[in-house]
């Protein structure tokens, strides 16, 4: 059966980039790059990952579209804005890795398992659940994701760092139960699903 986000895909079949311009945050800068090398100079991660920033806005004008999407260059960007601030050409491409990396995830195609997008998973549904993040639940949820006895094994490698937070009243254990929330957190939950909507909407799903 075919899903919407294939039937919305199709349409792109060979251009990827329009698809990045269409569906991707900021993807419209991508023509704008001139390949100068400023930006893989300048982020400091630059040598460790498979792709540069500027290697990937060439691809996608190539129409790799595999490749860029399977990569995990995009979920390494840390945000340090190094390359944003040197791009002589103004390209906002902190903002355009990680719509890249959210959209190889939308479609399915990002690494399973890549650290940072376990992080990014786990954080982000621990903080749409009360409208604001809980400490204590997501660092045990982080300890104990790759299951009962690494977590163990990780809680306990971390119990001085957890008691020095605790003495110094950064961890509150009585989070567990719940912690703070947002005063309005269900009006927190439907603005989510609303832009969801509206999101679903402009990309043609719904
Ligand atoms: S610094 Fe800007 S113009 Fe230069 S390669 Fe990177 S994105 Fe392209
Ligand atoms: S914002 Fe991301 S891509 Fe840009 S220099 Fe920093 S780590 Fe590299």
């Amino acid at each position: 059966m075919t899903t919407a986000n294939q039937t919305a895909v199709a349409k792109y079949k060979n251009n990827f980039l329009k698809e990045v311009e269409a569906n991707v945050e900021e993807g419209h800068w991508v023509k704008m790059c001139m390949q100068c090398g400023v930006c893989a100079g300048s982020c400091p991660f630059g040598p460790h990952w498979e792709h540069s920033p500027q290697k990937i806005f060439m691809m996608i004008r190539a129409g790799k579209r595999e490749e860029v999407l399977k990569t995990d260059s995009m979920w390494m960007c840390t945000s340090c804005y190094n390359c944003m601030a040197r791009c002589p050409r103004k390209l906002p491409i902190t903002h355009i890795m990680h719509g890249l990396a959210n959209y190889s995830y939308r479609l399915g195609q990002s690494p399973k398992g890549q650290p940072n997008q376990v992080i990014a998973k786990i954080f982000w549904d621990n903080g749409i659940k009360n409208g604001r993040v809980n400490e204590l639940t997501f660092s045990l949820a982080m300890y104990f994701k790759d299951g009962f006895v690494q977590g163990v094994k990780n809680g306990l490698a971390m119990q001085g760092i957890g008691l020095g937070l605790m003495k110094a009243k950064r961890l509150n254990p009585m989070e567990i139960f719940g912690g703070h929330t947002c005063k309005d957190k269900s009006g927190i939950q439907k603005m989510i699903a609303k832009a969801r909507e509206i999101e679903d909407r402009r990309r043609g799903l719904t």
